[in-house]
């Protein structure tokens, strides 16, 4: 089962607060339905019949068991608008995840640039880790020091470019907190894996954000899967 949304039609979420993080559900393939049957092909047992009970019965054991293959003719894709330190975790995950990104080589880099509404302290417990400010932050402060960084390196990237320097050199000076724009299509088996490892307290705030959004969007399109996946996760 294959539903194509147009771009202009997909359901968009903005995960950091502003209107330029965003992720959008482009389009998906497959169903729960899927799962089961591509699982049970292996007996011939496959069926065009409803979802049932012992199907979602199925998909939990699948989960459980780590049989992983049947997750995998399910697919996501996403638009994702993400700094590109955010994107530098999304890319890390290699297996059963495609990625197609916006080239600073061809276009000039639109002055698109993260600014956190909120910002956070290090963790003392985990070394990789953040915070939310105990009120000891100044919060004005950060803001205006970042804000400035933004300015000298946006400016910066202008000034290279009016003086004649190629685009794909240029953009050597922009900071980290630029958004970046990719279609990731993910396959269901991927997806879970992902969202386990960045929808976590661990993994960097905003990028958990951006995991969250992605199974709010998934998430009814895969129901007794994602049932299935948090009742294992909660230990039922
Ligand atoms: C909280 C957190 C902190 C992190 N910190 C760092 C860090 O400091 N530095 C850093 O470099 N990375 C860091 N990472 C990235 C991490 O090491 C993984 O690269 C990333 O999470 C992708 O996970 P993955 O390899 O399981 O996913 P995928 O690349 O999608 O792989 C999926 C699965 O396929 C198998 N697989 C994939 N490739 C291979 C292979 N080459 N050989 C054998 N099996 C393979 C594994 O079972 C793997 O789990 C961090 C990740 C998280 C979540």
């Amino acid at each position: 089962m294959t539903n194509v949304v147009a771009l202009s039609s997909a359901q968009v979420l903005y995960p950091l607060g502003d209107d330029i993080g965003s992720v959008a559900l482009i389009q998906h393939v497959g169903d729960d339905k899927m799962i089961v049957n591509s699982a049970r092909v292996s007996f011939g047992g496959d069926n065009d019949a409803p979802l049932t009970e012992r199907d979602e019965k199925l998909i939990k054991y699948l989960l459980r068991e780590h049989h992983g293959s049947p997750f995998e003719h399910n697919l996501v894709t996403f638009k994702i608008v993400c700094p590109i330190f955010v994107d530098r975790q999304l890319v890390r995950h290699r297996v059963g995840v495609s990625k197609n990104e916006i080239s600073g080589r061809y276009v000039e880099l639109k002055e698109r640039g993260y600014i956190p509404l909120e910002f956070r302290k290090q963790a003392k417990s985990n070394r990789q880790a953040s915070v939310a400010d105990d009120g000891t932050l100044d919060q004005e402060a950060a803001s205006r020091v970042w804000s400035e960084a933004w300015r000298v390196a946006f400016d910066s990237y202008e000034k290279l470019l009016a003086l004649g320097v190629t685009r794909e050199q240029a953009r050597g000076v922009l900071p980290l907190a630029l958004y970046t724009e990719s279609y990731y299509t993910f396959n269901v088996r991927s997806l879970l894996h992902f969202l386990e490892l960045r929808d976590h307290p661990g993994a960097q705030f905003e990028t958990q954000l951006f995991a969250r959004a992605m199974a709010e969007l998934a998430e009814p399109l895969f129901p007794a899967t994602f049932r299935a996946w948090r009742d294992l996760h909660r230990g039922e």
